[in-house]
């Protein structure tokens, strides 16, 4: 994150591709619902539009100095310009929204109040969404669930991309692929206290959507990734030796049988199914528990090449470090 300018209270951050019809609404309707309430910014990111909308966010920046925009070279995709969006950002509090207009401005100061009760991340709920039920809203409900179930974070609506984050809580997180929306369980796994608020969400009504099912995929795919580096990132032979021992135990039940259908009723060995089982089962086996040691060698290196320590400090109480350890 850039210089920690404790003025700025609020960074709105925007992602966009080929806005061009949404931008002035939207424009007006932050302006709206922000000026003179908060001291704040709103960071423009340009996916690598190819509309006009790169030239209205100039105007925009022109006209008003708390307008800043980042221009992509090409389309990264939306996670990546949040992601920029978040690095630039100086505002104590950080606002990610997407600029269809189907997250409405009008919510900030609601989710701003809810993050004084004492909370570092507060997620926008779409209660009333207004998608498309087959490729959006059924995939979209499966998918929370089945996040909420693995993360152990319980939240109704991980897509939503109106959320309100302290600033701290992103200055950890690096994003990749669709990822963006595992911030919340992120934190939550860091200590971070979250809480859900329902936000307003209207139709798409200009410009187009730019995701179908295959994001479904993706998501599930980046779930897994995160769960993975979540849970097991520093004991890796942990989840690697489970699933060794139990491949294990496997090919030793298979192999007493086979051997004993031979001594007992003298069953060909070599044409027994089992006999083969037994062999992938071993190989299987030792396959795992060599990732698993991989895997450590590799968590270990990430570790300590880039000082990253296994855990997160809050606070320090010490009078002899008086420089502190707070960022
Ligand atoms: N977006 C982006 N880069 C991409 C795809 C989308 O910056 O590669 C932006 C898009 O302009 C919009 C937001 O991400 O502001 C959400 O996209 P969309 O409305 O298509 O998807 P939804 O999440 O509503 O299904
Ligand atoms: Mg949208």
């Amino acid at each position: 994150m850039t210089q920690d300018n404790s003025q700025m209270e609020l960074s709105v951050v925007v992602p966009l591709l080929n806005e061009q019809e949404n931008l002035h609404p939207l424009y007006d309707q932050i302006t709206g619902a922000l000026d003179g309430r908060y001291e704040y910014e709103i960071i423009f990111v340009d996916d690598g539009s190819t509309d006009g909308s790169f030239d209205l966010l100039k105007e925009f920046h022109e006209s008003n100095s708390r307008v800043r925009v980042l221009r992509f070279r090409r389309n990264f995709g939306q996670t990546a310009a949040m992601s920029a969006g978040f690095t630039h950002a100086r505002g104590q509090v950080i606002i990610p929204m997407d600029a269809d207009l189907q997250n409405d401005p009008a919510d900030i100061p609601m989710l701003l109040g809810k993050l004084d009760e004492g909370y570092d991340v507060v997620s926008g709920w779409r209660k009333e969404r207004h998608d498309n039920a087959v490729t959006r809203l059924l995939p979209s409900k499966m998918a929370n669930w089945v996040i909420s179930k693995i993360t152990g974070v319980q939240l109704h609506d991980y897509g939503c991309t109106l959320k309100a984050y302290r600033r701290e809580i992103l200055a950890e997180t690096k994003l990749y692929g669709e990822m963006h929306r595992f911030i919340p369980a992120l934190a939550s796994w860091s200590g971070a206290r979250i809480a859900e608020c329902v936000v307003n969400h209207r139709p798409r009504t200009a410009g187009v959507a730019k995701y179908g099912l295959g994001r479904t995929w993706k998501v599930i795919l980046d779930l897994i990734t995160v769960k993975f580096l979540g849970s097991f990132s520093t004991k890796p032979i942990h989840i690697f030796g489970a699933l060794g021992g139990f491949t294990g135990l496997f090919a030793f039940l298979f192999g007493a049988l086979v051997i004993s259908q031979k001594l007992n009723s003298g069953t060909d060995m070599s044409g027994n199914p089992l006999f083969i089982l037994t062999a992938v089962l071993m190989l299987a086996t030792i396959q795992f528990i060599m990732m698993g040691l991989l895997a450590e060698l590799l968590v270990r290196t990430y570790h300590e090449s880039q000082n990253r320590p296994t855990y997160v400090v809050k606070e320090v109480l010490d009078t002899s470090n008086r420089q502190g350890e707070s960022r």
